[in-house]
Order: structure tokens, then C-alpha cells, then sequence
């Protein structure tokens, strides 16, 4: 049985630019259920007693954003994908225990499947663009979905050399300049860098390299339809953009905080994405 009235919030530093309280305020108002979710902007030296004091500040738990998705994990409880990840998103109660995961894995793959179902039939080889905190969820994703050899293309090679001391054998570093060969084979290519977000240099890339059948996915989502994306389409690739990642990665949050599996929908999507169009921050 759901409390007559749940909090939970977005914890950030900016935190204006986040979406979830658009997403979560969507669901609590489709399933009627009596709840809220705000945005709070907490800056790094808060945001150890914030986390400290999120109950007592009547919340039964938080997404977290930059810059606390580090700090975040050494605060609470994570699971092992959290902790293999090395960040967090999403904190919720379990008693009084401070339970946390990072919910990108799951939004990727989610995503995945529903954009281009099928796609972990052939994975042979996948690409992904990047080295940062989203690469890690998606290198964690792509592994457990059974990818044989993930190429991590990144403009400082030593943080892709980082994810495949991680991750293992099945992962490989490889310099920017070297993209256009490592793209031949792949049945998948992920762009987690900033490039093509709205303000950033556009991702330089030959779709054409890829094979037919190929499945391209962007985690950039302002744009939502990015350059990549675009390039994909006009090749006949299918493509699971940033914005279906955003939604999916909210699912578990919500039903951990407010007992209710919500569903990503076309009505959902199109709320966001008109709010992204008028407000590309
Ligand atoms: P991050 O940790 O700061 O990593 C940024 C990555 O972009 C690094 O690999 C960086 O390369 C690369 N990069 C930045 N500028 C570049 C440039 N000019 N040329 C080449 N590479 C460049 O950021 P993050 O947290 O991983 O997030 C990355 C992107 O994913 C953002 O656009 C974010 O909004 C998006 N994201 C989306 C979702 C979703 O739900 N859709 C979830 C998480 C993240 P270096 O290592 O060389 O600096």
C-alpha cells in the first residue's frame, strides 16, 4: 500500500536542464497517484548531508545528476552493476538501508530493444564512441548482452585503455583516427560523446562505412534527432536515440519510489520532446 503523498527529486548542480521532473510529474499525474518530484540544487559541498538528510526532508529517494554521480555511490548502498558502472543515478529506500543504482544500463539496452528489436541477435563487434561516465553503462550493457568485441573509440585513448582494463579482453581501445576502419564490421555503433548535442562540434563520421543492418544509437537527445541519426536514416539503418534512453532509464526509479511499473510511451515522447524543442538547454 503507496503513503497518501510520496517526494522524491532530481539532485543536481546546474539541475534547471533536467527532464525527470517532466517525466515523473507525467506519471504521477497519468496513474492518479498522489506524489511529487522537484528539482533541488545542491552544490558538491551540500550534498553529503543532503543525501544524509533526504528522509528527514520527507523524500523516499532522489535521481542524481552531475556533478554527485560519483559521490553518490560511496554515500549509499550500490548493487554490483552501480559499482562495476562507478556511478549512480538513482537512491531509494530499503528500510533504512540507502540502496542505489545506476539506471543507464538498463535505459540502453531497454531502449535497444525497443527501437530495434533483435539488435544482440549478431553482435559480433560493436563501436562505441566515447569514454566517459555514459560510456561505462553502455560498455556494461553491451557486455552482458553477450557483445564478442567492443571497439572504445575515444579522443584521449588513455580512458578507453582505462574501460578495457575494466571490462576485460573482450573490450579494445582504439585513437579517433582510426574510426573510419573500426566501423567495416560492426553491427552496432553508440555515440556516448557530446558530440552533435546542440552548442557542440558535430560528430564527424562516414555512416557510409557501415554494413547494411547495421543499428546506430545516440545518447545525445538535445537534438533529439541528431546529425548521426539522421545520416543513419537516410542509409535505411535502424536507429534508438538519446531520448528514448532518457525515458527508459526513468522506469525503475519511479516504480521503486512509487510502486507503479510506468509505461514509455508515444504520449510521453512527445511531451519531452516538445519541451526539449522549446527549451534546448
Ligand atoms: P563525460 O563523462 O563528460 O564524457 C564525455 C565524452 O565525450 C568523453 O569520451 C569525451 O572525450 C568526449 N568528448 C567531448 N568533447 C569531445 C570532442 N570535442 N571531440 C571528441 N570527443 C569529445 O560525459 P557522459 O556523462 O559520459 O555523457 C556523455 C553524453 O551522453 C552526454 O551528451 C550526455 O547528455 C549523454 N547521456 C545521455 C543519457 C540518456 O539517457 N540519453 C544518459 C547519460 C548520458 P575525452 O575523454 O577525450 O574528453
Amino acid at each position: 500500500m503507496i503513503a497518501a503523498s510520496r517526494a522524491a527529486c532530481v539532485i543536481g548542480w546546474p539541475v534547471e536542464h533536467s527532464r525527470s521532473p517532466l517525466i515523473h510529474n507525467y506519471w504521477l499525474r497519468k496513474y492518479g497517484i498522489a506524489g511529487e518530484y522537484r528539482r533541488e540544487l545542491v552544490p558538491r559541498e551540500e550534498f553529503a548531508s543532503f543525501v544524509k538528510s533526504l528522509a528527514a526532508r520527507g523524500y523516499v529517494g532522489a535521481n542524481v545528476t552531475v556533478p554527485h554521480k560519483e559521490a553518490a555511490l560511496v554515500l549509499s548502498e550500490p548493487d554490483e552493476q552501480a559499482r562495476a558502472v562507478g556511478a549512480v543515478n538513482t537512491l531509494w529506500f530499503e528500510g533504512n538501508t540507502l540502496r542505489s543504482i545506476n539506471t543507464d544500463v538498463e535505459g540502453f539496452l531497454a531502449n535497444l530493444d525497443a527501437s530495434a528489436p533483435g539488435w544482440d541477435q549478431h553482435l559480433s563487434k560493436a563501436v562505441v564512441l566515447g569514454a566517459g561516465g555514459a560510456a561505462r553503462a553502455v560498455v556494461y550493457g553491451l557486455l552482458a548482452r553477450g557483445a564478442q568485441h567492443l571497439i572504445v573509440v575515444n579522443r584521449t585513448l588513455a580512458r578507453a585503455e582505462m574501460l578495457r582494463q575494466q571490462f576485460g579482453a573482450r573490450v579494445r581501445e582504439s585513437p579517433w583516427g582510426a574510426l573510419e576502419g573500426a566501423l567495416a564490421d560492426a553491427a552496432l555503433v553508440v555515440n556516448t560523446t557530446t558530440l552533435g548535442m546542440q552548442g557542440q562540434p558535430t560528430l564527424a563520421i562516414d555512416i557510409g562505412r557501415l554494413p547494411a543492418g547495421a543499428v546506430v544509437a545516440d545518447l545525445v537527445y538535445a537534438p533529439v534527432r541528431t546529425p548521426l541519426l539522421a545520416a543513419a536514416q537516410a542509409r535505411g539503418l535502424r536507429i534508438a536515440d538519446g531520448l528514448g534512453m532518457l525515458l527508459h532509464q526513468a522506469v525503475r526509479g519511479f516504480a521503486l519510489w512509487f510502486g507503479k511499473t510506468p509505461a514509455v510511451t508515444a504520449e510521453l515522447r512527445a511531451v519531452v520532446e516538445a519541451d526539449l524543442s522549446a527549451t534546448p538547454r
